[in-house]
């Protein structure tokens, strides 16, 4: 069952969303303002969020931005309430995959689910992801710069390929750890310094590149420009 969050400060629409989308086969869970909104969407679990752009606390558009460079890459479809060309040119700059403009039918807006969430499988389940020229097979934990085999551990190749999915966005050591080593290790940050220079040594030393960025005082950034 595909997991909605819909975060919407107005009782009436919330309400009407939840019910119409537990009656389509969906697992709802709704969040009244911008900050609950932002911590649970934070969480990683939903597979699509369905966001208002008005709303108390934090904007629809603070916490669009604010989680894809956290990395996290939840399709979003963002309401606003106006037709106001700006509000939906902001909503798709900062990373929204689609917006819908209130009052809406509750059928486009299922279908434009169905959508978003179509895309996000097949970049999910896609096992090769490229960036630079590096190309990353995560069935056959195969990582090749050009046609070149790089022998990697299975650490740094998890490490890699967070990186490479999660390409051009800085991501925070704590992000990292969490992601590639699990919560237990939350405590030992460091542990992604010592990774990250494993992969440099392995990667932008030999072939020239300058793909791992250090960001100072975040983390780390996978950049695919040379
Ligand atoms: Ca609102």
């Amino acid at each position: 069952m595909k997991k909605v969050l819909i975060i919407e400060d107005e009782n009436k629409i919330s309400r009407f969303l939840q019910l119409e989308l537990e009656h389509e086969g969906y697992a709802p869970e709704t969040a009244e303002e911008g900050r609950k909104g932002y911590t649970m969407a934070q969480a990683g679990k939903y597979d699509i969020i369905i966001l208002d752009l008005m709303l108390p606390n934090l904007s629809g558009i603070e916490i669009c931005r604010r989680l894809r460079a956290e990395g996290i890459n939840t399709p979003i479809i963002m309401l606003t309430a106006k037709d106001d060309v700006s509000d939906k040119v902001t909503g798709l700059d900062v990373g929204a995959n689609d917006y819908m403009t209130k009052p809406f039918a509750i059928e486009e807006l299922l279908a434009r689910m169905r959508v978003a969430l179509k895309n996000s499988d097949k970049v999910a389940s896609s096992p090769v992801v490229k960036a630079g020229r590096l190309t990353l097979d995560r069935d056959k934990y195969e990582v090749r710069f050009d046609d070149t085999l790089i022998t990697l551990t299975k650490k740094e190749f998890e490490l890699l390929s967070y990186l490479m999915i999660n390409k051009n966005i800085v991501l925070s050591r704590e992000q990292i750890v969490e992601s590639v080593w699990g919560y237990e290790y939350e405590a030992e940050t460091n542990v992604t310094d010592v990774y990250i220079r494993y992969l440099r040594s392995k990667i932008d030393e030999v072939y020239g590149t300058n793909y791992i960025r250090t960001v100072r005082g975040v983390g780390y950034q996978f950049r695919d420009e040379e």
